[in-house]
């Protein structure tokens, strides 16, 4: 295993390994893949953080009929009082029908895969699943329940395969937690 880390001055220290990334990436595909045999779902993947988790999951999942867009929240000037409301962009043209699995980097509150789940609802897809590579269930605020999860991890702070501290870090191949000494 690599050694500690410091980004943006932070220590971090290595949490879990590139191989033992894998072996749950390849159990969660295998899961998507019985779940949605015969269909040709539509995978959407939540940028930024879940990049890396997507590329890996959508390749070892395999099912050459299934599809990939890439979806983010962006902020604009809204005419509600409110001011600014955030929306998904991204969504391919038509999700009418389809069997849609959302791939998130994590999930903590819940209260952004319950935003995600609510608008893609609205675009009446046949069914809506939830992927994330990291759940943090201490964390819910929603009792958000995703529907794969590779793994269950305590409320600390994550970052690596994808996940950043202030856009840094993404690269790591492991995942790092920050550490408490
Ligand atoms: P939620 O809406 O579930 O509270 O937050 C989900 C988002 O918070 C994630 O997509 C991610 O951007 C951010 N987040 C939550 N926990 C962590 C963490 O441990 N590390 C990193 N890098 N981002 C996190």
């Amino acid at each position: 295993m690599d050694n500690k880390i410091t980004v943006n001055g932070l220590k971090f220290v290595p949490y879990l390994t590139e191989d033992e990334i894998m072996v749950q990436v390849r159990r969660v595909a295998g899961e998507i893949r019985r779940d949605l045999e015969g269909k040709s779902p539509v995978f959407l993947c939540a940028l930024n953080g879940a990049f890396v988790f997507a590329a890996d999951l959508y390749r070892e999942v395999g099912m050459t009929d299934s599809q990939i867009a890439f979806v983010r929240y962006a902020s604009y000037e809204g005419t509600e009082s409110t001011g600014c409301v955030r929306r998904m962009t991204g969504l391919p043209d038509n999700l009418e029908g389809r069997d849609v699995v959302i791939i998130e980097d994590i999930v903590d509150t819940g209260l952004t895969a319950d935003k995600m789940i609510n608008d893609v609802k609205a675009l009446n897809p046949a069914s809506v699943r939830f992927a994330t590579l990291l759940h943090k269930p201490d964390s819910t605020k929603t009792g958000f329940k995703p529907d794969y999860v590779a793994f269950s991890i305590p409320p600390k702070f994550i970052i690596g395969y994808g996940l950043d501290l202030d856009g840094k870090a993404r690269n790591l191949r492991a995942i790092y937690v920050i550490s408490e000494d």
